[in-house]
Order: structure tokens, then C-alpha cells, then sequence
């Protein structure tokens, strides 16, 4: 297909002048990562990775999913405030899903405890891809909502810097003055900002609950100086150190180290490795304090791939969002094709159906982070063998959305420079804040644009296979 920047990209001088510049580029504005070597240093660091070029987006589209983001993070707040929703949506996933059900049994032990949380805070990344499976104009679809540890809004605040920058490299100042100025990073320490803020007490902290391995420290430290410029004090822990050293007092208030603390940032706890038996106990600990958890483990539990399936039967979104009909049809046109693998007649036919026709399909357990996923041959493998066993419930089927390739190069440290055919996933961040039954915040706070090699028909910036890049709209 003709891309977007064919005529400049002749020559392949051009093209090595242009990523030599880039790399700097990312380095000046700080779209940093920390090396596979020595993911907790920063004494040497290295650029993370990002196209080349700018890729294209249909500006009807991109429009579209700002203008359903506020739709999405009243959805996801109903569904946490939703026990009986949440309870019949997960109750197939929770009898073969341990990870799912260790999550949810720590829902169900907070309620019943009474919550001490009155302050909640949401920040969530809905996921998209341009669908031209059908004939007509490409339709936005959505791939997920993030509702933990969403991330890459720090550096994607910094991208079209370093976009801009290769574009008037490559004698195109025009272009590069319509890329769209972003900064996620300020609109979530916004949301931060404000629970810290409703949480009531100036000597309290933030806390990023951050992972073993911070090889995206610095997405972390975009956010997290943001609101040191506000002159909130952030301190960065990990489960360990919850469990050591973290304590609630009388009236439920979280101490770490004897500071008290407002909000609870999770980057981390959103895959069945960032627990072993301690980790669990600190989540707990956390879930039952009066902090503000960002998010609260029902809101974590609303964004599992169940809940998404659920939320596509007919009738759905009218229980959890009565009245609001327009927000309901903005909402229900970004869907794909969705369906439950739960026993009985409506999943022994999707599943004969998945299988007589794997490419039409993916296959979803309840993981999060990419690589997960099943495809192809591959689906119809485990489909054949799972098909009629209980497990097979612990996945869901979702039809297979398929992007137009376009041509770019994904800059990689220590990689050779190539040309490869590649497709965009869209990600809006949303904010939101409620104090009690009052919702007091509710944005959308920019977006992200992850780009990848078609051979890859799974994974995330951090798994190594989706790269940084910014939408040029079109
Ligand atoms: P994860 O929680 O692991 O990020 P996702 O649902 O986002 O799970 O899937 C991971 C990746 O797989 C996506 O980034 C996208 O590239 C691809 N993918 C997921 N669902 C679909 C789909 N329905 N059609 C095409 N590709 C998909
Ligand atoms: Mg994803």
C-alpha cells in the first residue's frame, strides 16, 4: 500500500540520517528505559523503543475514542460498585481461574469487613484497533480496557517531541507542526492529585507500588514528578516492603515506615507472578486500609477479559448505566464480536465454530501484559483439546480485528535498521475520581499510540514487541 511518508523515505541515506536523529532526540526529550542487563540502574540507560515515523490515524476515529472515554470510566465505576454483577459475571472464571479467584476472594473479604475507602480514583486505558474486516471505512474496535497499572502515559507525553523532530529532519516542518500536543502524564497526576487531595491530609504521601523489575522507571517518574511539582511528597515500594514494614492503625489509616499514606499507585500486581504468599498478604493489608487504591481490587476485577465478554450480552450496559442511552450507543459501537466458553450450548457452538475457522477468532485467558493470547493453529489446538473440559472457561473467544498494515521502522537498541509492515493499537487514558457516590473527576487524559510488526499477533511495549509512536491524523 502507498504510505503516508513513501516520498520522503526515498533514500536510504535519508532514512539513517533521520534515525540517527531520532535516537537522540528520544534521549533529549526522555523517552528512556532501563537495559534487559541492568533493569534496576540507571547509571546506563537506553532510549525505548519507538517507530521511526509517525503513523497514520483516521481522524473520525481517533475523535471517536476520545468521545467515548468518559462512557468508559462511568462503566467501569459502576461495575466496581457492582457486587452482584461482578459476582454472576466471574463465577464460571473464579472455579477454574486461581489467580481470578484469590482477586476476588479479597473483594468479598473487604466488603463484608465494610469498606474504609470512601475516596476512589480510577485511571484506565481503553485499547483500540482500526478494523477493515468489513468493507467501508475502517471501524474503531476495542481490544481492552486497562483498569491496573496502565501504562507508557509518561513516555507518551514525550513522543511527538522526538516525532516532530524526525519529520522537519525529513524537510517536512508542516507535518510535523499538526502533530496533536499529548501529555497523559499530567492528566493522571491530575487524578492522583485530586484523591490525594480529598483523602484530607497534607502530611500524607503517595504511593507507587511499583515492581521487582523497573525497567520502565521512567514512564513511572514522568507521573510522579508531575506531582512532586505540586509539592506531593511519592515514595516507591514494592509488595516486599508492604509486607515488612506496612501497618494500618484503628481507624484503618496505612503507615508505611510511619508515614501515612493517601493513595496506593499499583504498577504492579496485575499478573499472577507478582505474587507469592507475603505479596498476597500486602495486598490484602492494602485493599482493607482507608487509602486510595488505584485502583480498588473490584475496579481491577472489572477489567478482566470476563467482564468485557459479559458486558457485550445484550442488555448489559443498560443495567449498569440506566438512562444513559447515548453513552450506552457510543460505548456498544466500539465492540467486537465477543463470546463465553462457559459450559452448555452457547459455548459448545462458538467453540466448534473457533475451531472450523481459527483465523477469524483470538483466544483470551484471564492474563494481562501481553503474549497471552491465542492465534490460528495454535487456538484451534487448544480449543480441540480443552473443548469439552471445564477449563475451557477460563478463557474467552473475540473476533479477530484486522488493521491495515502500513510501512515503518521500529528503532530498537542494538537492532539493525529495517523497513517492516505494521499495525497500530489506539490507547485513551481516562481519569476519574469519586468521593463517595459523587463523582467529582472524570476526563480523558491523552493517548497512546503502540505500533508493531505484523508478524506479532500479540504484546505490549513492555513485552518487547509493540514500539512508541505517535498518530498523525488523517
Ligand atoms: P493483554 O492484556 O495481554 O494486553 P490484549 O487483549 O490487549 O491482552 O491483547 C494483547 C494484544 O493482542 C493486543 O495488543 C493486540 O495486538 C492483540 N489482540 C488482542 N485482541 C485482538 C483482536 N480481537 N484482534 C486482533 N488482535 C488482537
Ligand atoms: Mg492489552
Amino acid at each position: 500500500m502507498a504510505g503516508l511518508w513513501d516520498a520522503a523515505l526515498r533514500g536510504e541515506a535519508a532514512v539513517r540520517r533521520a534515525a540517527l536523529a531520532a535516537v537522540d532526540a528520544a534521549l533529549l526529550e526522555g523517552v528512556l528505559m532501563r537495559t534487559e542487563a541492568e533493569p534496576n540502574a540507571s547509571d546506563v540507560v537506553s532510549f525505548a523503543p519507538f517507530t521511526l515515523l509517525p503513523s497514520a490515524v483516521p481522524s473520525a476515529l481517533f475523535r471517536q475514542a476520545y468521545a467515548v472515554q468518559q462512557d468508559f470510566n462511568l462503566l467501569v465505576d459502576a461495575i466496581s460498585q457492582d457486587r452482584e454483577f461482578l459476582e454472576r459475571a466471574l463465577a464460571s472464571t473464579v472455579k477454574v481461574d486461581d489467580f481470578t479467584a484469590r482477586l476476588f476472594r479479597i473483594h468479598l473479604q473487604v466488603l463484608e469487613e465494610g469498606l474504609a475507602q470512601s475516596v476512589f480514583l480510577g485511571i484506565n486505558r481503553s485499547d483500540y484497533m482500526f478494523d477493515c474486516g468489513a468493507p467501508g471505512a475502517p471501524a474503531l474496535k476495542q481490544i481492552e480496557i486497562n483498569t491496573i497499572a496502565a501504562s507508557f502515559g509518561g513516555l507518551a507525553s514525550r513522543t511527538a517531541a522526538v516525532h516532530g523532530r524526525v519529520l522537519k529532519e525529513l524537510g517536512m516542518a508542516e507535518e510535523a507542526s499538526r502533530l496533536l500536543p499529548n501529555n497523559p502524564s499530567e492528566g493522571l497526576a491530575s487524578g492522583i492529585a485530586k484523591a490525594w487531595e480529598l483523602y484530607g491530609s497534607r502530611s500524607a504521601v503517595v504511593m507507587f507500588l511499583v515492581e521487582e523489575v523497573q525497567r520502565n522507571i521512567f514512564d513511572q517518574r514522568c507521573v510522579e514528578n508531575e506531582l512532586w511539582n505540586r509539592n506531593i511528597r511519592v515514595i516507591r515500594k514494592r509488595f516486599r516492603d508492604v509486607f515488612e514494614k506496612g501497618s494500618l492503625d484503628e481507624a484503618r489509616r496505612l503507615y508505611m515506615d510511619g508515614q501515612e499514606v493517601a493513595v496506593v499507585y499499583y504498577r504492579e500486581g496485575y499478573v499472577p507472578t507478582n505474587y507469592n504468599q507475603q505479596n498476597w498478604e500486602a495486598r490484602l493489608l492494602l485493599e482493607r486500609s482507608r487509602a486510595v487504591k488505584c485502583p480498588d481490587i473490584a475496579t481491577q476485577l472489572a477489567g478482566t477479559k470476563k467482564v468485557q465478554q459479559e458486558l457485550s450480552r445484550p442488555g448489559t450496559l443498560e443495567k449498569l448505566l440506566p438512562g444513559r442511552t447515548e453513552a450506552i450507543a457510543r460505548i456498544r459501537a466500539t465492540f467486537a464480536g465477543l463470546y463465553s466458553l462457559d459450559v452448555g450450548e452457547e459455548g459448545d457452538k462458538i467453540a466448534a465454530t473457533a475451531i472450523a475457522n481459527p483465523d477469524q477468532f483470538v483466544l483470551k485467558p484471564q492474563r494481562e501484559g501481553g503474549g497471552n493470547n491465542l492465534y490460528g493453529e495454535e487456538l484451534r489446538q487448544v480449543l480441540e483439546k480443552i473443548k469439552d473440559s471445564p477449563e475451557r472457561t477460563s478463557y474467552i473467544l473475540m473476533d479477530k480485528i484486522q488493521p491495515q498494515p502500513t510501512r515503518n521502522y521500529l528503532l530498537r537498541a542494538h537492532s539493525p535498521l529495517k523497513a517492516s509492515e505494521c499495525v497500530s493499537e489506539l490507547g485513551i487514558f481516562g481519569v476519574y475520581v469519586r468521593q463517595g457516590k459523587e463523582l467529582v473527576m472524570n476526563e480523558a487524559a491523552g493517548h497512546l499510540l503502540r505500533t508493531k510488526a505484523v508478524e506479532h499477533a500479540d504484546g505490549g511495549v513492555a513485552a518487547g514487541v509493540a514500539v512508541l509512536d505517535t498518530p498523525y491524523l488523517v
